[in-house]
């Protein structure tokens, strides 16, 4: 059995993010502690990339650069549930960067800071024993006083040893070369949200994202919804994305997304959850910031563990949940409920009748500007 101070489960956003905290707040803690992937980096991830720029302010703060190829949007579409278009400027409102790169890029970065990064090692099983926590692998077996479930939305660290919260979303894309299609917003750095489906009873929307792959421009075309959605339901909406975009019918990938829903469950004793295994934005999706800010506060509720050996992580919900993150969930949840609920319409039309009230509430969700909108 292999001894290490903190076992970190996943290698995407949030647990490298976690990895690139603890190397800013304890290097000697970071160097005895291991990062476990099941995959091997650079590896694909079902998502369009889109990463806002709270996520790039975090990055910095960690002194980490976007040097990855990535399409930049200024502009906004919005279809609202009746048909009416509204069209939202801004100014680097969005970078979309494949994950392939985004994710080897942070993984790399934590390994060559001093995390060791094993890839190819399975988490298999984990439980609590004594006084910490037992994780078998698909090569080994750890014993570790902290264990950091950041495997994604179907967690077996959050399954095994914090409980069931959240709710899960579901969301389907596909990629089309743009020049198979007629869609101008790659040209125009401009991405398009489409809740018309929202009338017929979807809670969620359509969207097509520029994004650059292997150096060539395509749209990267999605749908995502909260439950009830079915698979069926997902795939028309789809299909109707495309052909909004001129484009044919193209292979579909899905993966779901676990999102933050009422009072979530995010540690128990000796463990603690970061990113899409403790939930994010159920209103869009999004959860590549949330990824990194969960870990960083990860990062300093677990060197605070090791200085106090408190292994109970109460300060660590207390930090989210009476922090920005807590409070930006929270109000996403309650803007998911009142978007996507019965009287849907009404508040889309409120939120399309005021310029202002879109501009400080885009700059809210983009975590350029603190001031919260009046939901
Ligand atoms: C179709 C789609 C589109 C999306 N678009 C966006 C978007 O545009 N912008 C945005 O911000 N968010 C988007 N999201 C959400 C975003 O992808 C997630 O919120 C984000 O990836 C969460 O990061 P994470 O590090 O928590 O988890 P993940 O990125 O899922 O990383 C988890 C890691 O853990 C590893 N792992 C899992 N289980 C084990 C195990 N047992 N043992 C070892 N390793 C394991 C996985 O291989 C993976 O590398 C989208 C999601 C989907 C499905």
């Amino acid at each position: 059995m292999e001894r290490r101070d903190v076992v970190i489960v996943g290698s995407g956003p949030a647990g490298a993010a976690t990895a690139l905290g603890l190397v800013a707040r304890a290097p000697a803690l970071a160097a005895r502690s291991v990062m476990l992937e099941k995959a091997r980096h650079p590896r694909d991830k079902t998502c369009a990339g889109g990463v806002i720029p709270k996520a790039v302010r975090l990055l910095e703060s960690l002194d980490v650069s976007l040097a990855v190829p990535e399409a930049r949007v200024d502009h906004a579409g919005v279809t609202l549930p009746g048909g009416r278009e509204l069209a939202v400027d801004g100014d680097d409102l969005c970078r979309v960067i494949r994950r392939r790169e985004l994710d080897a890029l942070l993984a790399w970065t934590a390994r060559d800071r001093g995390v060791e990064l094993r890839e190819e090692e399975h988490v298999t099983h984990v439980a609590r024993d004594g006084d910490g926590v037992r994780v078998d692998t698909s090569r080994r077996t750890y014993w570790t006083p902290v264990v950091v479930g950041a495997d994604g939305s179907g967690s077996i660290v959050r399954r095994a040893l914090v409980g069931p919260s959240g709710v899960t979303a579901r969301a389907v894309m596909c990629d089309v070369p743009v020049a198979r299609t007629s869609w101008t917003g790659h040209a125009g750095r401009r991405y398009d949200f489409d809740f018309a489906p929202c009338a017929t009873g979807l809670r969620g929307y359509r969207w097509a994202f520029p994004c650059v792959i292997d150096g060539a421009a395509h749209a990267n075309v999605g749908v995502y919804a909260l439950p009830p959605a079915d698979g069926t339901r997902l795939r028309t909406e789809l299909a109707a994305m495309l052909e909004r975009v001129g484009a044919a019918a193209a292979a579909w990938k899905a993966f779901p997304i676990h999102a933050h829903a009422g009072r979530a469950r995010l540690a128990a004793s000796h463990a603690l959850l970061v990113g899409d295994a403790a939930g994010v934005d159920p209103l869009m999706g999004e959860g590549i910031s949330f990824a990194l800010e969960y870990g960083l506060l990860a990062a300093e509720a677990i060197w605070r563990a090791h200085e106090t050996r408190d292994w109970s992580f109460h300060s660590y919900v207390a930090a989210v949940e009476r922090g920005p993150l807590g409070r930006k969930l929270r109000r996403l949840d309650l803007g998911s409920r009142l978007f996507y609920g019965p009287r849907g319409r009404w508040w889309f039309r409120l939120a399309a009748a005021s310029r202002r009230a879109q501009r400080i509430g885009l700059a809210w969700y983009n975590g350029v500007d603190d001031r919260v909108p009046s939901l």
